[in-house]
């Protein structure tokens, strides 16, 4: 830290954020489950739209991302004048933070919540408010015993990343009853193509004033490399978000690929019927070893060892067959490991290795 130099309240508070590891040295062969990504990549039609996006970097693109608004409003039934697009999810927390939080605001989400809602939320000065969990699932009484006069965001993944669990339509709806006359909750939908039916809390953002979702090309679309994701809130909401939000945030690619990945009937269904058919074996595998294991609705999924050694252990055993899954002790889960739903191959080494662990001690 310099003598005299020094950022605003809370940015030093910031823990820098660690992605999945990406790469074992040594190792072509590695196996990259730790961020929740598609194991089968892009769909062809992105490849396709990136490719041709070349030949336009020279022109600045659009600002209001009209076009790609229009074709999401088509998909999801949706008014596209109240979606605002940013590069990512992330960046939509980001600007939520950035328009509605300041210093002496709270900023609330859950005990194994997200956690680009802290660094958002430091980000903005604001105070960062994890309420307690129950059994790895969002406690909606936790979060309404926690809401103050200061709070003004709240923040709940459903599913949660890293748990995957879920709470139901019923106690999202008891959540935004409950929340104080100047909080806003925001609903991130990032897996909820994953749940058969459900529509991200779009029909509660309808009915409200108060009331914002995010969604992200990041994991069923397979272009988390891309950088693009949305929200869809109330009239004043978005146009507040707008104001922040920087005019060119996403480049002429970005919106190109996500459109064309939108349309991509084929490889959203292959990569949902193998998400599910690989996740039901690997719970079931999973138990079967002994270990912890909840019920998943998206693409990963929460192994539970008995200690922080043990997972410890089991990370470097896998790490030494080549085998990169997501420690989860910045998510207060210490004793779990994340492990993405990869591809039938990927799936049978990491139950394979484990087993090997397992078998070891
Ligand atoms: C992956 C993820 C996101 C998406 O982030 P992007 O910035 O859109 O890539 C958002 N929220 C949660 C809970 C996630 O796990």
């Amino acid at each position: 830290m310099h003598e005299t130099i020094r950022p605003k309240t809370g940015i030093l508070d910031i823990a820098l954020y660690q992605g999945g590891k990406a790469a074992i040295a040594g190792r072509s062969d590695a196996v990259k489950l730790s961020s929740n990504e598609n194991p089968f990549g892009p769909g062809e039609r992105a490849v396709e739209a990136y490719r041709r996006a070349g030949h336009s970097l020279h022109r600045y693109p659009s600002s209001n991302h009209a076009s790609l608004r229009a074709a999401l409003g088509d998909v999801h039934a949706l008014d596209p004048d109240r979606i605002i697009c940013g590069a990512g999810s992330d960046e939509i927390i980001a600007f939520l933070c950035q328009a509605y939080a300041t210093r002496g605001d709270e900023v609330l989400f859950s005990e194994h919540g997200f956690l680009m809602y802290r660094i958002s939320a430091l980000a903005a000065g604001a105070t960062p408010i994890a309420a307690p969990e129950r059994e790895r699932t969002t406690s909606v009484d936790a979060l309404i015993a926690a809401m103050t006069e200061r709070t003004r965001l709240v923040f709940v993944a459903n599913p949660n990343n890293p748990t995957g669990t879920m709470l139901p339509a019923s106690e999202i709806t008891r959540l935004a009853d409950a929340l104080p006359a100047q909080a806003i909750l925001v609903l991130d939908g990032a897996y909820a193509e994953y749940v058969d039916g459900y529509d991200g809390g779009a029909a509660l953002v309808d009915g409200r004033h108060n009331v914002v979702m995010t969604r992200t090309f990041s994991k069923l679309y397979g272009l988390g490399g891309l950088r693009v994701g949305w929200g869809y809130g109330p009239r004043h909401v978005i146009e507040v978000l707008n104001r922040v939000r920087g005019p060119f945030n996403l480049s002429t690619p970005q919106l190109e690929v996500a459109e064309a990945a939108l349309g991509d009937h084929e490889h959203h269904e292959r990569s949902l019927r193998e998400n599910a058919r690989m996740r039901t074996w690997l719970v079931q595998a999973l138990r079967d070893l002994g270990l912890g294991c909840d019920r998943s609705f998206a693409n990963f999924v929460l192994a539970r060892f008995d200690t922080e050694a043990e997972a410890e252990a089991c990370n470097a055993h896998l790490l030494s067959e080549g085998l990169i899954v997501r420690q989860v002790g910045s998510y207060g889960l210490p004793e779990a490991l994340r492990i993405t739903v990869g591809d039938e191959p990927a799936c049978r080494r990491v139950v394979h290795a484990i087993a090997q662990f397992r078998g070891q001690r």
